[in-house]
């Protein structure tokens, strides 16, 4: 009895001593691995990564010389464009690793106007994220009226056009947030087989939710679409610089309009059963220029962008 008071009151102190510890402690480079290549000085979280994961990436000029007119024009990770851009200091911006990509080193490039480039090798780990078989209406897996295909085409035209419109500038001011807490249904990354037949992997992941339950942004971004698809329901997809978008599916009814500026945890809409589902839920998404990566991981990474990683010293705070 005396063993498990003394352990319970030293578990107590251990928890009051941690909670006095000076942020800065915590704050310092956190995550960051940092290399030279030439001269720039160039950061990334995490060191290595796995195929659905993003990569934030940011680095600075600390040559002798002026920068002359040299100019960073983005990030180049297997065979991917991704944006960048300026912050005090330097440049930054986020890549992200396809899911199927196979296990590995690959350069990470950054490509500057003049034609030069820095490289630098990164790790991408294995990982197997599972398989998922459903069992939805034929008409729905693979669809053959003309009229659903019609739609089809459509779509992928308004989900091209709300892709391409993305903004350089980053909008995101706080961690990304799920916008539900209930259970995950289905995970990130499965392999999936609809009727039998391989389909794409699971880009999202699943939250229970019943029909009317509010859904709200993950993150202050702009909605760039706002509309009914034929597989994602009624969906809307915010865009928060950078390249990153988050998707929110199969809603109820849409509480937004395109072009609209929705702030963190602001009602966009409620949960539903749109589109291709077996039954009522959320998918939300993180897609970064073009890869769907784990919107939970994410959360996780999303922390890396709120700050520079020489952010506090010469007396430079905040870009
Ligand atoms: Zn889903």
């Amino acid at each position: 009895m005396n063993k498990k008071i003394t352990f319970l009151f030293f578990l107590l102190m251990l928890l009051l001593a941690a909670s006095f510890l000076p942020s800065s402690i915590w704050a310092e480079n956190e995550g960051f691995v940092s290399v030279s290549r030439l001269d720039y000085e160039i950061f990334h979280a995490p060191e290595n990564l796995r195929p659905g994961q993003a990569l934030v990436v940011a680095f600075r000029y600390r040559g002798t010389k002026p920068v002359a007119d040299q100019q960073p024009l983005m990030l180049n990770f297997i065979d991917r464009k991704f944006f960048l851009e300026p912050v005090a200091g330097g440049w930054r911006g986020v890549a992200a690793v396809p899911l199927g990509t196979v296990a590995g080193s690959y350069q990470l490039l950054i490509k500057f106007d003049d034609g030069a480039e820095l490289a630098l090798p990164i790790t991408v780990l294995a990982h197997d994220y599972g398989e998922q078989r459903l069992t939805v209406p034929d008409e729905m897996a693979t669809p053959v009226r003309p009229e659903n295909l019609q739609k089809i085409k459509q779509d992928r035209k308004s989900l091209r056009l709300a892709y391409a419109s993305s903004g350089s500038d980053l909008l995101l001011e706080r961690v990304v947030r799920p916008p539900l807490s209930t259970t995950i249904t289905s995970p990130f990354g499965r392999r999936r087989l609809l009727n039998g037949k391989p389909k794409s992997p699971h880009g999202g992941v699943d939250y229970k939710a019943a029909v009317g339950v509010p859904i709200v942004a993950a993150a202050k971004g702009r909605v760039v679409l706002a509309e009914e698809l034929y597989y994602s329901g009624n969906l809307v997809l915010l865009d928060h610089g950078l390249g990153i978008f988050t998707l929110y599916m199969h809603l109820d009814e849409i509480s937004c309009r395109c072009g609209d500026v929705v702030d963190f945890g602001q009602i966009i809409g409620t949960a539903g059963s749109s589109g291709r589902v077996t039954g009522p839920h959320l998918h939300w998404g993180v897609k970064i220029a073009g890869v769907f990566v784990d919107p939970l991981r994410f959360v996780t990474d999303s922390k890396h962008l709120l700050r520079v990683p020489w952010e506090g010293e010469d007396g430079k705070s905040k870009f």
